[in-house]
């Protein structure tokens, strides 16, 4: 894909969503940081359900302490692998309070050393909670930029560095809400919705269908 392709169809997907975000609900970096450990595996709609019920109760890491593990895994227990999630959370809060006095940290290498934070769920707090141009690339963000040809790689570190080098800069720090946005509700992993997608004409994708009934 060239250049000025890439840069139209990010301008389309500005101008049909000028102020794209995550859709999972928080108030403070503690809150975004836990519902993304929460939301692996587990859809966003699911995670804000149980954060509802659990963040009115506690949403520092010394609260989510006193709850204890039990306390924690019952306000999130709908939730895919609560388990081990419960363990880990109790864990990052313990280190965010005896290392970074109950602050999230701000940089990658800190996020990445919390228990049940990968690169994934850094990228989406440095990008979401602090506002860098990092690129949290999840199954629907490596299905779209290979689909369409934005950024092809063979696995999701690829993609990440593609599309950090060829996204304009502009664009970089809303482009993978854009993405994620796209490939949920309109480049959809089974049935591509390419009859309503505003970026047909634009995607390289050689199996383009439209598939609404
Ligand atoms: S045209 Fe189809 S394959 Fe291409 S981005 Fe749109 S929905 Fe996805």
């Amino acid at each position: 894909m060239n250049k000025e392709k890439r840069a139209a169809i990010f301008e389309r997907l500005k101008i049909a969503n000028p102020a794209p975000t995550t859709e999972l609900e928080y108030s403070t970096p503690f809150e975004l940081l836990v519902a993304v450990v929460l939301s692996a595996q587990a859809t966003d709609k699911g995670v804000n359900k149980a954060t509802a019920r659990l963040f009115p109760v506690a949403n520092t890491p010394e609260t989510i302490l006193e709850l204890g593990l039990e306390g924690l895994k019952e306000h999130i227990c709908t939730i895919n692998f609560y388990n081990t999630k419960a363990q880990n959370v109790m864990k990052t809060c313990q280190a965010l309070v005896e290392h970074h006095s109950s602050q999230v940290p701000s940089t990658r290498a800190e996020l990445e050393a919390l228990p049940g934070v990968g690169r994934k769920t850094a990228n989406v707090v440095l990008n979401t909670a602090f506002g860098e141009a990092a690129m949290a690339v999840d199954t629907h963000i490596f299905r779209v930029s290979n689909r369409t040809g934005i950024a092809k790689g063979k696995n999701v570190l690829e993609v990440e560095q593609r599309l950090m080098r060829l996204v304009p800069k502009e664009y970089l720090q809303d482009a993978h809400h854009w993405l994620i946005l796209h490939g949920r509700y309109t480049c959809v992993a089974r049935k591509p919705r390419c009859g309503i997608c505003l970026i047909e004409d634009l995607c390289e994708f050689k199996q383009k269908r439209d598939y609404l009934e």
